[in-house]
């Protein structure tokens, strides 16, 4: 980065162009958010980047306020010409109804945002798990395999077809268009991960990749592929027996005569292999941002290769073990770290409440949380009280500090600020003042900017207001 000023960058979808026009938009996310670069959902098959609100949340004061037919995809024209090595079809054009045909995404706002002296990105969400983004010809044919052998519902990592399809994506992107980088965004575990912080539904089909190619670079690890499914199924069925046994979910009926913690470690112990593959799945997870990176590269120096690091990190110590950033500043520019502040109440409460159906089910909720503040550096409200009181501004210092030092400052750190990110009625919401709260906290922690979350249409303007107030109070606009 040579910008000067600090980066203060938007998620916003093509939904939001189409609905309130190019210019409409731009002079909103300036004057109201003092924002300077935008991360444009494309492609994108998630709601969590796309579309406009999500269904059953009330709109924001902005937009056109009906329910949208959202299915995703890109939102620009394609360039076949860079998708030769893989089988999956470099036509994934988008079929939502409310979005002409005629209109492209980068054709309508990087001219525009250029006249501002705005930054243009092109940010991935990699919506792994989207029916849509399936549908595209031939997409199936790179899933996982799940621990009972069957075709699972995300691509993997080591499948060449996927990896030439996400790789020729990046080129097309970074040969085709003026954009100042690309950010990138895999928000998934590996199978351990999965089993751990799950919260709720275990499915087999979840537990992957076991598919030939994962067993090849298992081999070639020196791991048995058949040892690694035979431990993922123990473990699996563990799991079953805590969540499904003869009694609720972690409780003294289903509880083995040696406690849930024992037992469950007991497993790890006999298979060493499940420990194997979840490192297995983590490293193919970063081969693929390293690819990334080269082609990128290769193809424009200049271009910024940004990554967001999602959620999980700021709850399960076993996740965050895995997102070394001392590694990520290898292979990227910036890191966008997920630190949503309000909606991380009621996701921490649901994290440690799971943990306790399994996992820690010896113990409560209420005596698991404090240990788990402790591990993950964090200094928050009671458990009771966490889904109505959210996460502190502090929670944005004091990860946004731990990641600048795990970057060892050498690259930006862009904290994302959570704006109007959906929780359940009654839970913690938003407000101007906490906003801007949270951006001082980022910026109070040697943040280089902000990343404001997830998505411009589901947004209050008030709420929008609290990001820019922050950035002009600190005198930073
Ligand atoms: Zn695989």
């Amino acid at each position: 980065m040579t910008n000067a000023k600090p980066f203060i960058s938007i998620q916003i979808g093509a939904i939001s162009f189409v609905d309130e026009g190019v210019p409409q938009v731009l002079d909103v996310l300036q004057e109201r958010g003092a924002v300077n670069a935008l991360l444009l959902a494309n492609p994108t098959w998630t709601r969590g980047t796309g579309g406009r609100q999500v269904p059953g949340q009330p709109f924001p004061d902005h937009g056109k306020r009906e329910p949208d037919d959202f299915h995703g995809g890109a939102y620009n024209r394609l360039h076949p010409q860079y998708y030769g090595k893989t089988a999956i079809s470099a036509a994934y054009g988008h079929t939502d109804p409310e979005i002409p045909a005629s209109f492209d995404l980068f054709e309508a706002v990087l001219p525009e945002a250029e006249r501002r002296g705005m930054r243009s990105y092109a940010w991935m969400e990699e919506s792994s798990n989207s029916r849509y983004l399936h549908d595209v010809p031939n997409f199936r044919k790179a899933l996982e395999v799940d621990v009972w052998g069957r075709p699972s519902n995300k691509p993997c990592f080591n499948n060449p077809d996927y990896r030439y399809w996400i790789l020729g994506r990046m080129e097309d992107y970074a040969r085709s268009w003026p954009l100042a980088g690309i950010v990138w965004c895999s928000e998934r575990t590996g199978p351990l991960n999965h089993l751990i912080g799950n919260r709720g539904r275990y499915r087999a089909r979840d537990i992957a990749c076991f598919c030939e190619h994962c067993q090849t670079k298992g081999r070639a690890r020196g791991y048995d592929p058949a040892r690694a499914i035979e431990g993922y199924r123990a473990l699996y069925e563990w799991y079953e027996r805590a969540m499904y046994g003869a009694g609720q979910p972690g409780s003294r009926e289903n509880r083995p005569a040696d406690g849930y913690f024992v037992t469950f470690w007991r497993t790890l112990l006999r298979y060493p292999e499940i420990l194997a593959w979840e490192q297995l799945w983590s490293d193919s997870q970063h081969q693929l941002s390293r690819e990334i990176y080269g082609v990128i590269k290769d193809a424009d120096p200049k271009k910024e290769v940004g990554v967001h690091v999602y959620h999980e990190i700021s709850f399960s110590p076993w996740y965050r073990a895995e997102e070394d950033y001392a590694d990520l500043k290898k292979y990227h520019d910036w890191l966008k770290i997920v630190i949503y502040n309000n909606c991380a109440g009621p996701r921490f409460h649901g994290f440690v409440g799971n943990l306790c159906r399994a996992l820690f089910a010896d113990a409560s909720p209420a005596e698991v949380y404090p240990l788990m503040l402790r591990l993950l550096n964090l200094e928050e409200a009671p458990y009771e009280a966490l889904p109505t009181a959210g996460f502190s501004a502090d929670y944005v210092r004091r990860e946004t500090e731990r990641a600048v030092r795990g970057v060892n400052d050498e690259i930006p750190i862009y904290p994302g600020i959570d704006i109007d990110i959906p929780t359940e009625a009654g839970e913690s919401k938003c407000t101007p003042q906490g906003v801007r709260d949270a951006v001082k906290g980022a910026f109070a922690g040697g943040a280089k900017g902000v990343v404001l979350s997830r998505k411009y249409s589901e947004m209050r303007l008030d709420n929008l207001a609290g990001a820019g107030q922050a950035v002009r109070e600190l005198g930073l606009a």
